[in-house]
């Protein structure tokens, strides 16, 4: 009977079904499945598209006529009148948001079984999962609608179980269902028809013992599978949520194969995987990749009373790359598509963002091996060899280009040159304001190899000198250059950065100065980084590229016709970097912003206007939420102290250098009083005229001191308020 059902639901077909409250209506099969002997049914209630699983029993309840009628196949049209428009419900479900997905479907959106709750947030959506959602339960009415649903209303001309048939003229009711039925008028179809009804009886009654067996099945299975998952792990229970939520993503990873689309603004994501130390203390991993540009967040939440519940954050990128990701495979959608363009003539800029350890310089500089770093795998290597591949082609060669490098380090507002030993340099801008590192080595490179023996000596410089691992590399942005030169003028540009750790931005309340001086210049530096893309995709005349050393220095990257730029946000998967991965995803999510409901070409979308914050405005600061109007002030004040001091340090040390350049001249005017015959009329006269020189610098210099002492004083109180009303962990 089963089988007979199974041919004869088709996707399509209109049949009845019976509501939990009693209410009759029709409804249009979109799926069956003979496995669960049961089918999906969808119907219309106003403007709502709503559907439901009815099992194959229920369905022969209340539509008799399927068995009955078993010479006659029913054709898709027949039976009762669909409720509503079929093309426009189709419509519908094309912008429906399901996690998981739809069998037929890859998982572009999100859904949540079970009487899950789905609130669109604009860009990312949040969703609400409860344990135990699968299987689903068969009686569970699922809106599949984004819009909340309402009380359901009773469709008009159904009836009500206990309710008498509103009319025959009604065409939603099947005559066979109401007591005309019994008007037949021979005895003998009587009787047939009781022998028909006693073998329904019997059929309905095996099927649901099949049915009850069916449920044991599962529910053995899903203790099973909770057996299955290693209890004595922290959080295992958000684990098992976590692992029975992936089961039902289809995902559908970027495959080598895919087309890399061409952008102005690239802003990707890459998971890494859980490191050995993570795996040891069986953390769990709350971050899921089911497409190829979309990224899951199971948030572990818990309710007053205790239960434990997942909420499910989608964010889209252009790409989202999960753990078995290579470093081939991100250079390939992130910055090879953006080599070409420096060698016609662009600038091209590529940025590692996220917190410490989540693989930034995994990316960027190459994968380890052990204790090395393996420069030949890493976004720098990749991009040198493709720049050397391009540089032998026909349509280049002509252009006689040669190839430098650069590489530094910027470090709480100041640059070190990684390829000189760290030396101090110097930035200046010219009336043009054209910013020069004064005395930034470039070095030339006539070969890909040449280029790995630069990255693996500037790795070094970076990392030399350190206390511990990563102690300082995770506080600068470290920047390679690939420079073409066309007869010593610049032809173009392409920096990749691998930037500081973003958690680091939130050092705002150490006790600390020089912590809290790195913080304050990374938090500005990051802000002011997604202030500049932005800009330069929404064509603004204004980038605010002199908010930070890192944003000045690559202005010259942000403005004109050909600059094209690319963000890989790197991503740590366990359950402690949580706050941080959704920090970072946020923040990624305002340098492009796509909607995760969005399907087709990112760059199709516009971008939103820009929402009035500046970079070191405290409701813009990714990495510390402040609600309190108070704190905020201070944090106003402390942001404006902190840029404050890092000026007048500039120009301290700049008015020292002077008074120190003077130094020799000062010996001179000695050296000259220790000839026999000296002129003392030229003497004092110089010396008059040296000392009023240096008094000048001495009175600003002094005046320069004054002012930094009182910025010091200010950022001291406002961090002091800072801690007393936000204290650290
Ligand atoms: P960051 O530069 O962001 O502080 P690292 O690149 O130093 O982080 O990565 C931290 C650790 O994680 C390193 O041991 C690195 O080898 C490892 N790691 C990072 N990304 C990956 C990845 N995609 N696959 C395997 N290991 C990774
Ligand atoms: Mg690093």
């Amino acid at each position: 009977m089963e089988q007979l059902l199974a041919s004869r639901l088709v996707n399509g077909l209109v049949i009845k079904i019976m509501r939990s409250n009693g209410v009759v209506h029709g409804a249009t099969v979109s799926s069956v499945d003979p496995q669960r002997l049961s089918v999906h049914v969808e119907w219309n209630e106003g403007s709502l598209c709503k559907g439901k699983e009815v099992s194959f029993m229920d369905v022969v309840m209340v539509n008799p006529e399927l068995l009955e009628a078993a010479n006659d196949p029913p054709s898709v049209k027949e039976n009762l009148p669909p409720q509503g428009n079929m093309a426009s419900q189709d419509q519908k479900r094309k912008t429906i948001s399901r996690i998981p997905a739809p069998r037929e479907a890859p998982v572009q959106n999100a859904v949540v079984e079970n009487g899950a709750q789905t609130a669109l947030r604009g860009r990312s959506t949040r969703m609400t999962a409860i344990p135990e959602s699968l299987p689903p339960d068969p009686d569970m009415e699922v809106e599949t609608s984004a819009q909340p649903v309402v009380q359901s209303q009773p469709n008009p001309g159904v009836r009500t179980r206990s309710s008498k048939v509103s009319g025959a003229s009604d065409p939603r009711v099947l005559p066979r269902m109401n007591e005309s039925a019994d008007d037949s008028s021979t005895s003998n179809a009587r009787s047939s028809q009781a022998r028909r009804k006693s073998n329904i009886v019997k059929e309905m009654e095996k099927m649901k013992s099949k049915r009850e067996e069916k449920r044991a099945q599962n529910s053995q299975a899903r203790s099973k599978r909770g057996q299955d998952y290693d209890t004595s792990a922290p959080n295992w229970e958000f684990g098992k949520m976590i692992k029975e939520f992936r089961a039902t993503l289809e995902c559908q990873r970027l495959s080598m194969n895919d087309q890399a689309e061409e952008h102005r603004i690239c802003v990707c994501v890459r998971k890494r995987p859980l490191n050995r130390q993570e795996a040891t203390k069986k953390e769990i991993d709350i971050v899921s990749v089911p497409s190829k540009s979309l990224v899951l967040v199971h948030e572990p939440k818990q309710k007053v009373d205790l239960t434990k519940y997942l909420e499910n954050q989608a964010f889209r990128f252009d790409y989202a790359f999960d753990e078995s990701a290579t470093n081939d495979m991100v250079y390939r959608f992130t910055a090879r598509p953006l080599v070409q363009s420096i060698f016609e003539g662009g600038k091209a800029t590529c940025f590692a963002y996220g917190q410490t350890g989540s693989g930034k310089t995994h990316t960027m500089g190459g994968d380890f091996l052990g204790k090395s770093q393996n420069v030949t795998k890493g976004v720098y290597a990749f991009a040198s060899q493709d720049v050397f591949l391009l540089l032998s082609q026909q349509r280049y060669k002509d252009l006689d280009l040669e190839v430098f490098v650069t590489f530094f380090e910027i470090y709480n507002g100041k640059v070190f040159d990684l390829l000189n030993k760290k030396a101090k340099l110097r930035v200046l801008e010219d009336a043009k304001q054209e910013v020069q590192v004064v005395g930034l080595v470039e070095k030339e490179v006539l070969c890909a190899e040449d280029v790995f023996k630069m990255i693996e000596i500037g790795s070094a410089c970076r990392t030399s000198g350190q206390t511990f691992a990563n102690s300082n590399s995770s506080r600068s942005h470290a920047c390679l250059q690939i420079i073409l030169r066309r007869r010593g003028r610049l032809h173009g540009k392409f920096s990749l950065v691998d930037l500081a750790g973003n958690e680091r931005g939130a050092d705002t309340a150490s006790a600390d100065r020089t912590t809290r001086m790195e913080g304050a210049e990374i938090n500005r530096s990051l802000l002011a980084l997604k202030e500049c893309i932005r800009a330069l995709g929404q064509n603004k005349a204004h980038t605010p590229f002199r908010e930070s050393k890192l944003t000045q220095i690559l202005r010259d990257s942000f403005i004109g016709e050909n600059s094209r730029t690319c963000m890989i946000a790197m991503l740590s998967p366990g359950f402690t970097s949580c706050e941080y991965t959704l920090n970072t995803l946020r923040y990624a999510d305002r340098v492009k912003e796509l909607s995760p409901h969005a399907t087709g070409s990112a760059d199709n979308q516009q971008m939103e206007t820009e929402s009035g914050s500046s970079p070191g405005a405290p409701e813009d600061q990714d990495n510390v939420s402040l609600k309190d109007e108070e704190l905020s002030s201070h944090m106003n004040s402390f942001q404006a102290a902190m840029s404050r001091i890092g000026e007048l340090e500039e120009k301290v040390v700049e008015e020292l250098r002077d008074l120190v350049q003077k130094g020799p001249e000062w010996s001179d005017l000695l050296e000259m009083t220790e000839k026999p015959d000296y002129d003392m009329e030229k003497f004092v006269t110089r010396a008059d005229h040296l000392l009023q020189e240096n008094s000048r610098v001495l009175i600003t210099l002094s005046e320069s001191l004054g002012f930094l002492r009182g910025a010091m004083t200010t950022e001291e109180r406002a961090s002091r308020e800072i801690s007393k009303r936000k204290p650290r962990p």
